[in-house]
């Protein structure tokens, strides 16, 4: 994927799709989802996938997928 013009908030993003941030870091999210094209359908876009990823048969997705979301999630940090 080619860098957006909001890499400088792929991490509060991140946070906020995980349900990581504090309530002040999560009133930021907001506002800025409110205001900025790019990081509401990126928001979109990763809350679909996970609704997916969650709800889907795992076992039914191509092995190049779940070797590329497995890949996705370990260069998070640690699996908790
Ligand atoms: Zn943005």
């Amino acid at each position: 994927m080619s860098r957006g013009p909001c890499e400088e908030c792929e991490e509060l993003l991140q946070g906020y799709l995980d349900r990581e941030l504090d309530d002040r870091e999560v009133a930021q999210a907001e506002k800025h989802l409110d205001g900025c094209e790019y990081c509401r359908r990126r928001y979109r876009f990763e809350l679909s996938l996970r609704k997916y990823v969650r709800t889907t048969a795992v076992e039914r997705m191509p092995a190049g997928l779940m070797e590329k979301l497995v890949q996705l999630r370990s260069a998070d940090g640690p699996t908790a």
